[in-house]
């Protein structure tokens, strides 16, 4: 029987290790501020947003937000965003996706400065990840990063099998793990006999967006099972993981909810103080 790791734990104390850093930027009269613009009527957009908000105020660091309705056009956003990456006073901009369907995401996030890109999104930092440098990195794959850290892992010579293979988790999240020595493989909607990777992998990281797709003839025995999934099934959250099915077999697993939801909005404020931290 598998262990559901307690994420809760690493969060408290990741939050611990920021309040300190923040406090130290504050003694040399730094705040870390965040600029959150939200361009949608997302309503699980408008949930993301509160929790950022709450979490900057719980570690005493900025956050302003701008709240655009329907009539926002490209050019407005390019200019808001211009305007935030001249303003000193702000560390990080964050544009909420999805973005009404009007709106052109590529051009919008590239018009992100690169060293105020909180979430890390832009080419420039994203190609800085490929090549190994150190960077701005997406949050939900950092924050993965914490949870196998946390765990006390060696992920060299590992199998590691990614499912997903988008921009902001999958693709980050293949580069991470690759940094650390594991042995990658990239899974996709075109894949054929998906079972066959998943079931050599020792830590399986699934990022797809079909609720309870992993069961337990899908992974190996004693593997490290990351679920980033994240659906809405009659008014609940499910992961990509049937994890009760899933327990029995593995040794450890993220549960949704109470998983990598609660440590990507951490890797958000870990992200803005090292940028900030960058000031002095
Ligand atoms: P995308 O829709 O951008 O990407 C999904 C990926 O899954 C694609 O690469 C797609 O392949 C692949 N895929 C789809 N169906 C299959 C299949 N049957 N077999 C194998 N691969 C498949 O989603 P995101 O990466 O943005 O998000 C993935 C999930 O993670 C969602 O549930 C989302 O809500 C959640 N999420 C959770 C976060 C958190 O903080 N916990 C943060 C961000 C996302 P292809 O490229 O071929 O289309």
């Amino acid at each position: 029987m598998g262990t559901i790791i307690d994420v809760k734990e690493i969060v408290k104390n990741k939050k611990e290790e920021l309040k300190v850093r923040i406090e130290k930027l504050r003694q040399n009269q730094v705040i870390p501020k965040l600029a959150v613009i939200l361009a949608s009527n997302d309503s699980a957009s408008r949930v993301y947003v509160g929790n950022k908000r709450k979490l900057c105020q719980e570690l005493n660091v900025l956050e302003e937000e701008y709240i655009l309705d329907e009539n926002v056009t490209n050019e407005d956003l390019i200019s808001l965003i211009s305007r935030l990456n001249e303003d000193k006073s702000v560390d990080g901009i964050l544009v909420q996706l999805p973005l009404y369907p009007h709106l052109d995401e590529s051009r919008i996030l590239n018009t992100i400065i690169p060293s105020k890109d909180v979430d890390g999104f832009h080419p420039y930092n994203l190609g800085k990840l490929v090549i190994g440098e150190d960077t701005i990195v997406s949050c939900t794959p950092k924050g993965v990063m914490t949870i196998l850290d946390s765990l006390g892992m060696d992920l060299a010579g590992k199998n590691a099998v990614v499912i997903g293979r988008s921009r902001i988790v999958g693709k980050p999240m293949a580069q991470l793990l690759l940094a650390r020595n594991a042995t990658v493989t990239v899974c996709h909607s075109k894949t054929k006999n998906l079972e066959e990777y998943t079931k050599k992998a020792d830590i399986l990281v699934v990022a797809i967006g079909k609720p309870h797709f992993i069961h337990q003839a899908m992974v190996k025995e004693g593997a490290c099972v990351i679920d980033v999934g994240i659906n809405r099934v009659d008014g609940k959250l499910k992961g990509d993981v049937d994890t009760q099915d899933v327990l029995e077999k593995v040794k450890y697993i993220t549960s949704v909810p109470g998983g990598v939801g609660l440590t990507t909005v951490v890797s958000l404020i870990e992200n803005l103080v090292e940028i900030a931290e960058k000031r002095i």
